[in-house]
């Protein structure tokens, strides 16, 4: 996957730290994902509380 660097406008890899054309340092975007990651783990343990019971 890839993006577009906010610094060039070249398209760079979703998940690399820095531009490699300009070196503009890209911001990651893996905040939502890792909410999405928490919010799975609570769920997870939920169903496992409720599932013991
Ligand atoms: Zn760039």
């Amino acid at each position: 996957m890839q993006r577009e660097c906010p610094g060039c406008a070249m398209p760079v890899e979703i998940d690399a730290a820095e531009c490699p054309i300009c070196g503009y340092e890209l911001p990651q975007p893996s905040r939502s994902y890792r909410v999405w990651s928490l919010g799975a783990v609570l769920a997870l343990l939920a169903f496992l509380y409720f599932w013991l019971l």
